[in-house]
């Protein structure tokens, strides 16, 4: 058995853990082993990810590129190859993948499995909007292919790993000219201001998101957007990472670092001002602090992130932040950014039209969770829902409110693979 955890570090559970690395045999291990579950980098925060007492099937060995058409963008590779080494591969070559989460050390199962979304929904929707076909192991010993329009595609996009193991992906890149983008940054003093400039950014630029003060209740922050540019000969500075090199005793996230932290932020950022970035820089900043997690000291954190129909959006945001700016509690990097009109093509997908935050909350037990349930009545209210990927406690009726085509996903679950969240969320 192994100790694992997942990203916040709520804490650490007993697994078998077995490390696949043949495709074409996945399908009799998951026959053999029965109430397994799919783990690749573990960069869920909660219980997604988890199987406490059962097997994790590590994908991470299966880590083979099978094929890379450089004329049209068609890129095929086993389920555990990082976000960050096909962009590796295929950025030299003119090609970008079109969706990336904010760290490039996620698997392309996992961004599956999560219909993971970046900073340009409003453009190019979810990661599910560009997969060409996977192939799925089932613990039936099935290895079948599926494609967009079958049934058990909408299942396992967004499906949280509960429907098979997917071994292979293909995926459609998107064209770019280089590894740069040029990028505009500029404050705004409250909502409206937000609103207004992701409504006016979104026709002309590819990728929009903002920083937003948590705790200064009215919800100022600092909005970016960008675009791919040809810069020429421009050579990227070298990449340098520092490590969080161990858990201190208490979060260094606290009352006390977080409201000078997060005035000195946008009192730093708070010209306008424009810059061409690295496509590493810009789209995952806090990869360059390895373990960051490790920040939030020995009991973790919660990450609360929600989506909100855009019609209710605003004043939901704003009670959000406001009950968050009386709690004096929250983290350094709260993001909220808007979603396009794109509906998601997974049953159980986060992504929908509207508004999105997310943000961290050291976990100091009970008060903790008592903030994060007057949350969750903001979200319900809205008719919201909030992101299984990010989540480790939400009640299970505001799972079943924000997601319903639950029951027809149920329909297609693989009945031999469990997970924590699972056993939580929908009770087996
Ligand atoms: C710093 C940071 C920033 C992030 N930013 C974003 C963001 O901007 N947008 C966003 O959407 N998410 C974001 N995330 C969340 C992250 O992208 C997702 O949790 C992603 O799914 C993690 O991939 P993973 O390979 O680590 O999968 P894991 O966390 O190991 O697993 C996630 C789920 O996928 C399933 N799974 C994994 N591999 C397979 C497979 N081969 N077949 C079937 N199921 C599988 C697992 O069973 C589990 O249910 C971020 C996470 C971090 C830590």
């Amino acid at each position: 058995m192994v100790a694992i955890n997942s990203w916040g570090r709520l804490g650490q559970f007993e697994h078998t853990v077995h490390r696949l690395t043949d495709r074409l045999s996945v399908a009799t291990q998951l026959q053999h082993d029965r109430y397994g579950l799919a783990f690749g980098m573990g960069r869920s925060y909660g219980d997604v990810c988890l199987n406490p007492g059962g097997v994790l099937w590590n994908t991470t060995g299966l880590d083979r590129f099978i094929s890379f058409e450089e004329h049209n963008g068609k890129l095929v590779c086993e389920s555990g190859v990082l976000i960050r080494d096909i962009q590796r591969l295929c950025v030299p070559r003119g090609w970008m993948l079109p969706v990336v989460p904010g760290t490039q050390y996620v698997t392309a199962g996992g961004a599956v499995a999560n219909d993971i979304h970046g900073k340009n929904h409003h453009k190019a929707g979810s990661f599910g909007d560009h997969v060409l076909q996977f192939t799925l192991a089932r613990t039936d010993g099935s290895l079948m292919q599926y494609r967009p329009g079958d049934a058990l595609f909408a299942a396992t996009v967004g499906g949280l790993g509960l429907t098979g193991v997917i071994t292979e992906v293909a995926l459609q890149l998107q064209r770019v000219p280089g590894p740069w983008l040029a990028v505009e940054t500029l404050p705004y003093r409250n909502l409206n201001e937000f609103f207004e400039l992701a409504d006016s950014s979104e026709a002309d630029w590819e990728h929009t998101v903002s920083w937003v003060d948590c705790l200064s209740g009215e919800g100022r922050g600092i909005f970016m957007r960008a675009n791919s540019v040809d810069a020429g000969n421009e050579q990227p500075a070298p990449a340098r990472t520092i490590r969080v090199p161990f858990v201190p005793p208490v979060s260094l996230v606290n009352r006390w670092s977080l409201r000078p932290f997060n005035a000195m932020y946008f009192h730093a950022k708070k010209s306008q001002r424009t810059s061409i970035q690295h496509y590493e820089a810009f789209f995952h900043p806090l990869d360059k602090v390895l373990d960051w997690n490790r920040m939030y000291g020995p009991h973790g954190f919660y990450q609360y992130q929600c989506v909100l129909p855009r019609k209710s959006g605003k004043d939901a945001i704003q009670a959000i932040l406001r009950r968050i700016a009386k709690s004096g509690t929250g983290s350094f990097l709260a993001v909220l950014k808007t979603f396009g009109q794109r509906e998601s093509k997974g049953m159980l997908s986060f992504a929908m039209p509207g508004v999105t935050l997310a943000l961290d909350f050291p976990n100091q037990g009970a008060s903790t969770l008592q903030l994060l349930s007057a949350l969750d009545a903001i979200v319900r209210e809205a008719k919201g829902r909030l992101y299984p990927a990010k989540d480790a406690r939400m009640p299970i009726d505001l799972f079943e409110s924000g997601y319903p085509r639950l029951n027809e996903f149920l329909v297609h679950r693989d009945t031999g693979i469990s997970s924590a969240m699972s056993r939580r969320l929908m009770s087996n």
